[in-house]
């Protein structure tokens, strides 16, 4: 080695031991300013022991603010066990501290009991009143983000519950260079998403046909309109629906089957049921496929397109790419003249329905409600309701009761007999 390598090698280390320090500052400050308090420098263990502020330098860490009388806080508590228990155990540097809110220290405890890991004491108000003003919080569940060593507000994630619920564990260590690798990731998947791709995986290329457990190649429905349906047996508007959409998926086949090549629909249940007999009575009401009870491909479906809620209609064209995620509701308005839920076809629809409500009454005496309804559109006062008749969605054209709330679908409408009200 050269003198003057050797120098460079030198000045390196030199320089890489002045930088280590440095940083090594910021989180020890950093940390230590945000949650040591000036008569506490320890923060709570699952088991109530205490643990030095400072054991959380080198560490990514979020700050939880939650409350254990809040259902969505306890939602996202088992997500976030989860998530910190797979990372722990994978050797990631990731630690969380509760910011509590809740009402008293009773509450506290038992919502802590649950946690593995680290706790602000709940006497501490003033520390959490200083986090809350620091991070804006607005809203409950909520999880801050801090990087170790880069204390900028831009590497500060504010919305780790909605990452987390997105990208789960591979968000880790979430910062923002890896926000967007997961982004790129995702919206190529959806770029080059196929039928095949989306049902199939490792050794499993078939789907569940009737009887159970016949086997149906994936590569069957290849060219085929795919209704991909997310529902469960313990899901009641789910259990409600799916008669519906049976009745509905055979009118689609039956208009499909004259013309004997392009019997092109197909329906998929996906299912989040809690057992295999839950699955099997439910699957046996269903005409169509399934995926095979607790396939890991239910889970990255759900994933893949964001489902919210269930039961969940997502329609897929022939070439795989998803044509709409609001099957369920172009189900309930316009039945089987839906197929095939195209963009196209919808304008069409919507535009015969503005002409159709030009002939109803604009308003109507319904068997099922005392007062008059008052028909309404989008414009006027219509949008998004749920029909107080047949329970399932609607939008646009309703025949609704201002005073009541009350709302149905113009085709739920039933004629009151005012022959049987007078005799009474
Ligand atoms: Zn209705
Ligand atoms: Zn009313």
């Amino acid at each position: 080695m050269s003198l003057e390598e050797d120098y460079r090698n030198l000045k390196q280390s030199a320089e890489a031991k002045i930088n280590g320090e440095a940083e090594n500052n910021i989180s020890r400050n950093r940390f230590s300013s945000l949650l040591v308090s000036k008569d506490r420098n320890f923060l709570l263990s699952p088991d109530g022991t205490k643990v030095e502020v400072s054991e959380l330098e080198g560490k990514v860490v979020g700050l939880y603010f939650s409350a254990n009388w809040y259902p969505p806080c306890r939602n996202f508590t088992q997500i976030l066990i989860d998530a910190y228990e797979h990372l722990n155990s994978n050797g990631c540097n990731f630690e969380v501290v509760f910011v509590s809110s809740d009402e008293d220290l009773n509450a506290f405890n038992n919502y802590r009991a649950l946690m593995p890991w680290l706790s602000i004491p709940f006497s501490d108000l003033e520390t959490k009143k200083a986090l809350d003003r620091k991070f804006n919080v607005e809203g409950i569940p909520c999880l801050i983000i801090l990087q170790p060593k880069d204390n900028k507000d831009e590497a500060t994630l504010q919305d780790g519950v909605e990452i987390l619920y997105r990208f789960g564990v591979q968000a880790f260590p979430f910062t923002k260079q890896r926000l967007q690798e997961l982004e790129l990731q995702e919206r190529e998947k959806h770029e080059c998403q196929t039928l095949t791709n989306l049902l199939t995986i490792n050794d499993r290329d078939y789907l569940f046909g009737h009887p159970a457990p016949k086997q149906v190649p994936v590569d069957s429905l290849v060219g085929k309109t795919v209704g991909l349906f997310f529902s469960a047996q313990w899901c009641r508007p789910g259990v409600k629906f799916t008669p519906k959409l049976v009745s509905i998926y055979h009118k689609i086949k039956q208009m499909l089957t004259p013309n004997a090549n392009d019997e092109d629909f197909e329906i998929v249940f996906v299912s989040s049921d809690c057992d295999q007999p839950g699955f099997d009575s439910y699957f046996n009401t269903m005409p169509w496929l399934a995926l095979p009870f607790g396939d890991p491909t239910v889970k990255s479906l759900t994933k893949h397109f964001d489902v919210q809620g269930i039961p969940c209609l997502i329609i897929l064209g022939p070439d795989g790419k998803t044509i709409t995620k609001h099957g369920r509701s172009l189900i309930n308005l316009y039945q089987e003249n839906a197929y095939p839920f195209t963009e196209a076809k919808v304008d069409l629809l919507e535009k015969q329905m503005d002409e159709e409500a030009k002939n109803l009454p604009r308003s109507e005496y319904h068997a099922g409600h005392k007062h008059e309804l008052t028909l309404v559109c989008q414009e006027t006062g219509g949008g998004p309701f749920i029909c107080c008749d047949c329970d399932e969605q609607g939008s646009g054209w309703a025949y609704q009761c201002l005073d009541c709330g009350y709302e149905v679908h113009p085709k739920c409408i039933r004629a009151v007999d005012f022959g049987s009200m007078l005799e009474k």
